[in-house]
């Protein structure tokens, strides 16, 4: 057994050392044999050994397209492919594997949506609704789709302290609104939206809801039937998987009345010189040749975060992000982005009196921590905090409470010297 699986999940702290290892990477040094503290989670995450080795021997032993062919690897591809459908549907509580549409990212599955719900009826006078503190991913789709069609984005407020104005709710609903989009939780402020409520809220108009889930899906239990949503998207890079993969949720009888979006192989059961029948979802929205060694390396890290439980997960984030938060908010001049740490996940924003985030963000860099600096593609919620960029510290699994106060006592000296 490794390990981080001994003991029970009802543990209220947690080792990470224990697995520190599985992550080669985290063993490396930077600029002058600094040993790095990756702080850049929210960004995307790091891999451990499970998955290089699950996408190596895929590629090494039963890799070949899938679903197209009768021999031996394609089939031992398609299995691979299929049972990693299988267990991403478990993973998030959905009621059929036929659900999860494989996408290349949070970004794709929400054009997707866009560019599809665009072809069924928005028009002329329907509105959007979006909260302020929206990456841009959850932004521009929509704008390019109330572009095309006349409709009208409107954005909920968030109140001065980065969480949402939920008491102007009201305001903002109407049986105009056809479609809610938000995201559960903020990649800037770390806000933990009260998604159920959002949604019972917008359901109550007859809205189309869209919960973009990329920074709640790998640091916390998600069940997407108990949110009641329509869709939820997130990204496998963000949750110890690799790039070019992430998921469309959406509830089928949803995926079976939505337009595919884009055309090509695999996305229909039919092609005559004069027209197409479309394949049944999830194959409908997966034209092309799909991400096969990523489903694979996907499946690898969803049994990794499993076999530490995203509850242990998600508690110890909290505690990484008390003690950040405690210890950032002793230092003159920093100013930290968004609510207290109980209202938010394991992000941490911050600006500081007189020094430049990116300034900053270089010589925290220099000293072997790699922060995020900028407006984190949301250039709407830092317009509403009144600051043109931020730095962004962000934890995960491996990150430990030492790394923390090593942080603190260097972000402390550093802003001393930029002074
Ligand atoms: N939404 C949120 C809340 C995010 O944090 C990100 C990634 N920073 C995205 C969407 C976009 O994800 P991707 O780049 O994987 O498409």
């Amino acid at each position: 057994m490794p390990n981080h699986a001994k003991g029970t999940r009802s543990e209220v702290s947690w080792d990470p050392n224990s697995i520190r290892d599985d992550f080669p990477i985290l063993a490396r040094t930077v600029h002058r044999e600094r040993p790095l503290v990756f702080f850049d989670n929210a960004a995307s995450t790091q891999h451990p050994v499970a998955v290089l080795d699950a996408m190596d021997a895929c590629y090494r032993r039963h890799y070949a397209n899938v679903h197209r062919g009768v021999h031996r690897l394609s089939q031992e591809a398609s299995d691979a492919y299929d049972a990693a459908r299988a267990r991403v549907a478990s993973f998030v509580g959905a009621e059929r594997v036929d659900e999860i549409v494989f996408v290349a990212g949070t970004t794709m599955a929400i054009n997707l949506v866009a560019r599809s719900m665009g072809e069924s009826g928005i028009g002329a006078g329907d509105e959007i609704l979006l909260t302020e503190m929206e990456h841009h991913s959850n932004i521009v789709p929509w704008q390019q789709l109330a572009a095309r069609c006349g409709a009208r984005v409107r954005f909920l407020p968030i109140r001065d302290d980065g969480t949402l104005a939920l008491e102007r709710l009201g305001e903002f609903l109407s049986p105009r609104t056809r479609i809610v989009a938000f995201t559960a939780v903020s990649n800037v402020v770390g806000t933990i939206n009260p998604v159920t409520e959002l949604v019972a809220r917008a359901k109550q108009v007859g809205a189309t809801v869209l919960v973009d889930a990329a920074q709640h899906v790998p640091h916390d239990r998600t069940d997407v039937r108990a949110w009641g949503a329509d869709f939820v998207v997130f990204s496998g890079h963000k949750m110890l998987g690799p790039t070019g993969i992430g998921v469309l949720w959406g509830r089928y009888d949803r995926l079976e009345s939505l337009p595919p979006f884009l055309g090509g192989g695999s996305m229909i059961t039919e092609v005559t010189t004069s027209g197409f029948v479309p394949n049944l979802p999830p194959a409908k929205f997966e034209a092309g040749t799909p991400p096969i060694v990523e489903a694979v390396g996907l499946h690898a890290a969803i049994d990794y975060l499993e076999s530490i439980g995203l509850e242990r997960i998600a508690r110890h984030e909290a505690e990484l992000t008390s003690r950040a938060i405690d210890a950032m908010s002793a230092i003159d001049g920093v100013r930290i982005l968004g609510p207290k740490a109980e209202q938010r996940a394991g992000i941490v924003s911050f600006v500081v009196d007189g020094v430049s985030s990116q300034d900053l963000c270089v010589f925290l860099d220099l000293k072997g921590f790699a922060l995020r600096n900028g407006h984190h593609c949301a250039m709407p919620l830092h317009e509403r905090l009144g600051v043109p960029s931020s730095c962004r510290a962000s934890f995960y699994l491996y990150n430990t409470l030492a790394e923390i106060d090593r942080f603190a006592t260097t972000l402390r000296s550093e802003i001393d010297r930029l002074r």
